[in-house]
């Protein structure tokens, strides 16, 4: 797209978010071509907006500083027609009543740490249990329910740069670690998840984002006819409460098996409450590659995942409940959304065998996931 066009599409975009929230008396304010905010309330005494993201195809993705979270995903279907692809909320305060992590940036450790402690360089760590005697997607206050910086990049693409300091001790984890995550809408329908971290003593870091997609657009249809390849050829199995046994097994022959596109609902009653695992992908280096595809009959969209992370968890919303529900009204039930969860593999602290989740002083985490959206 031409800068003039940008530029268009930038204040086409901002007038039309400021008529949207006019009735909530927020004035979007244009922040450069392609990506605006509002002000969306305080937590911690911190201020807190809502970003909004555009590109030329008229892909719209709404992020907040808080969490990090991204609230809204809005692709044109089959037939240009536009609706909202993911689990998302349209106030703060819906965000503030503990959703299960709907759309956000989860770290220190994404997934299960088992017995909340783990020892590392001979000294063990005692970590906030906040899942049974395990520790989930960082503890009590893990990244989903901080505030981050917020700075908008001088890029040609509309991005957002969230920055946090986690402070050594928080949730129990050792070192001061400081995370960037930049997010990028390109004109390719992709949404870019950049994460950048260091520490100043070793520590576990495991990071991700853990967004609910219905490509339907409507939380009324299950995604269980919609259809998943995952290019993984083994995966790792779990306990009752979730944590991996240690084992590495082939998909080949069972309901894990994801290698060629098949429906999430053809096998899914053999396995108990859904899936919920972690699936090793199938990897030559730790170059970006295309690792899932996602494809809904309804509305002809493909979502396509690339990451250059070892695992993705599969998980089909299994504890969904009803409890909350969709900015539509609609009550977000088991099974009506799913996450491709890009990551390391759960537990690792605990597991040799696994790949290594420690960061050290003077290292550099670096990640990349897309979610690219192919119609
Ligand atoms: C986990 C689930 C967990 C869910 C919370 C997923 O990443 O794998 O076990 O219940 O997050 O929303």
């Amino acid at each position: 797209m031409k800068f003039p066009s940008l530029i268009a599409a930038g204040v086409l975009s901002a007038l039309i978010i400021s008529c949207n929230y006019s009735s909530e008396n927020k004035k979007a304010e244009l922040m450069k071509a392609g990506i605006s905010k509002i002000d969306w309330g305080k937590v911690d005494g911190k201020e807190v907006y809502l970003f909004t993201l555009v590109n030329n195809k008229g892909t719209e993705v709404k992020i907040s500083n808080y969490g990090g979270t991204v609230t809204s995903f809005i692709t044109p279907d089959k037939n240009d027609k536009k609706s909202e692809i993911i689990i998302g909320f349209d106030s703060l305060n819906q965000y503030l009543q503990k959703p299960p992590y709907f759309g956000a940036l989860i770290g220190r450790y994404g997934n299960r740490i088992a017995n909340a402690k783990f020892t590392l360089d001979g000294t063990t760590y005692h970590l906030a249990a906040n899942d049974g005697k395990n520790t989930l997607h960082g503890g009590l206050k893990g990244f989903d329910k901080v505030v981050w910086d917020a700075t908008i990049p001088n890029d040609s693409v509309p991005s957002l740069t969230l920055k946090y300091l986690s402070k050594d001790g928080e949730e129990g984890f050792p070192g001061n670690l400081d995370v960037t995550v930049q997010y990028t809408l390109t004109d390719q329908n992709e949404l870019k998840i950049e994460y950048n971290a260091e520490t100043d003593k070793a520590t576990p870091v495991n990071l991700t984002n853990h967004t609910y997609f219905n490509l339907s657009g409507d939380v009324n249809n299950t995604i269980l006819d919609e259809s998943l390849m995952i290019d993984a050829d083994r995966y790792t199995p779990v306990d009752s409460s979730l944590i991996p046994t240690g084992k590495i097994t082939p998909v080949k022959g069972t309901p894990y098996d994801f290698t060629s596109p098949k429906k999430i609902g053809k096998d899914i009653n053999e396995v108990k409450g859904g899936y919920d695992f972690n699936w090793v992908l199938n990897r030559k280096d730790s170059s970006l590659q295309k690792v899932a595809v996602l494809s809904d009959p309804i509305s002809g969209r493909t979502l396509e995942v690339y990451t250059t992370q070892p695992g993705l968890q599969f998980y089909t919303g299994n504890f969904l409940d009803g409890k909350f529900v969709n900015r539509d009204g609609k009550p977000i039930k088991q099974h009506t959304a799913l996450c491709l969860e890009t990551q390391h593999f759960p537990d690792s602290p605990n597991e040799p065998g696994f790949p290594s989740t420690i960061l050290r002083p003077g290292e550099k985490y670096h990640s990349l996931t897309v979610y690219k959206i192919v119609k």
